[in-house]
């Protein structure tokens, strides 16, 4: 059966454009780029070449470019990097309540050994609450860590007011923007951006391969003990291929960006209207327009997201409940919760994330069948039947 993905935010899939470029870089240029022979100095010049790829996706310099084996390691680079490298100036960080796994469980191992963390909370769309970031500044906070982009309900924050406000105060500003790297555009410097993480198979490049940008002059401590590598900033040979892939990727994702976008919010509209108009008691979750271009979430009320997923699969459909790094634990999502949804309502939600190779007969397919499943289960639902005679 053919695949109909829709299941972007979790991966995408590599470009062969992409793959092209990488192929070399395992068994013709093999060489450790710190040797200084021809095959050696040629990975050291790709590496080079992706770096500066990868600063002009995100508009800073080469050299502010750390290369990292994934977006959770330039979040946990950033987090703990900053934190260890200021413990003598405070102890205080602040995040938000609908960060990725990869911020929250940061936060707890830093909690655990003596930072004290402030979770914004976010309004019913996801969004914080400026007044409340203001708040709750104090003389300790070394880090402010909010992400570009939500990971499940596609909500984009008020980045740039967050930065004034750290800048204000002069405290160190990170944004996990691994959602939102090559699906909106950002410029560091215009934003006021000070850290940023991006992984490389979020954008139609490959797997087990980040970058964290970090501003001129702002010290961190490093994550990994080791060789001198990426100007002694992250020690290890470099995953030569996966550099050059996330190179690419981000060059094809600057040049591409504003038909990209325009591809993707058009598939996610259309999604949103059919779905609105075909199927009672579904309910948007996140923000209707500062949203990821790709990004829709409902909860289908009556009906259990997993059992959506699993008729969807039968149809080679590719979907997702909640995010894909909490698959398997039994708790609500995080961020459904904090958006102030019911648990009940949380365990209906079902997310589509739309992609570049998606057509709208891909998502035509995607609607009839949701429209199907959705009344199938619904009709097997107590309390669905109930809710239908109290209305009588
Ligand atoms: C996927 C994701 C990460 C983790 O990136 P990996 O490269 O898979 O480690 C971090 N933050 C967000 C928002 C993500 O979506």
């Amino acid at each position: 059966m053919d695949i109909k993905y829709f299941d972007n935010a979790a991966t995408t899939r590599v470009k062969e454009e992409v793959l092209k470029e990488m192929l070399p870089y395992f068994c013709e240029q093999y060489g450790n780029p710190s040797s200084i022979y021809g095959i050696g100095r040629e990975a050291k010049r790709a590496i080079e070449q992706a770096r500066k790829r990868v600063s002009e996706l995100v508009n800073c310099k080469p050299n502010e470019i750390y290369f990292t084996a994934c977006g959770t390691e330039s979040d946990n680079t950033a987090l703990k990097g900053i934190a260890y490298e200021n413990k003598g100036k405070g102890n205080h960080i602040i995040t938000t309540k609908i960060e990725h796994p990869a911020i929250l469980n940061t936060c707890e191992t830093l909690s655990k050994q003596g930072f004290r963390i402030t979770y914004l909370n976010v309004d019913k769309d996801g969004i914080i609450d400026l007044e409340q970031l203001k708040n709750s500044i104090t003389d300790k906070t070394i880090l402010i860590s909010v992400m570009f982009a939500n990971n499940e309900i596609g909500t984009i924050q008020p980045i740039q007011e967050i930065a004034k406000i750290a800048k204000m105060y002069n405290i160190v500003f990170h944004t996990d923007a691994v959602q939102a790297c090559g699906n909106v555009p950002i410029d560091v410097q215009k934003m006021g951006i000070d850290m940023l993480s991006l992984s490389g198979h979020k954008l139609y490049g490959p797997k087990g391969i980040g970058a964290l940008y970090v501003k001129t002059g702002i010290k961190f401590q490093k994550f990994l003990d080791g060789g001198h590598q990426e100007r002694d900033r992250r020690a290890g040979t470099e995953n030569v291929a996966g550099i050059v892939g996330l190179g690419k990727a981000c060059e094809l994702a600057r040049i591409n960006m504003s038909k990209h976008i325009n591809h993707l919010t058009s598939l996610r509209d259309y999604y949103i209207s059919q779905i609105e108009k075909r199927i009672p008691y579904a309910k948007l979750n996140g923000a209707r327009e500062k949203r990821l271009p790709g990004n829709s979430d409902f909860s289908f009320r009556f009906v259990e997201g997993e059992a959506i997923l699993l008729n969807l699969d039968l149809k080679g459909i590719c979907a997702s409940s909640g995010s894909a790094c909490s698959t398997g634990s039994t708790l609500p999502s995080h961020v459904l919760v904090a958006i102030g949804l019911s648990k009940e309502l949380a365990y209906s939600a079902l997310r589509t994330t739309f992609g570049e190779e998606n057509t709208k007969e891909d998502v035509d397919y995607l609607i009839e069948n949701l429209v199907e499943i959705v009344d199938r289960l619904r009709k097997m639902s107590p309390e669905y039947s109930e809710f239908i005679e109290m209305k009588k």
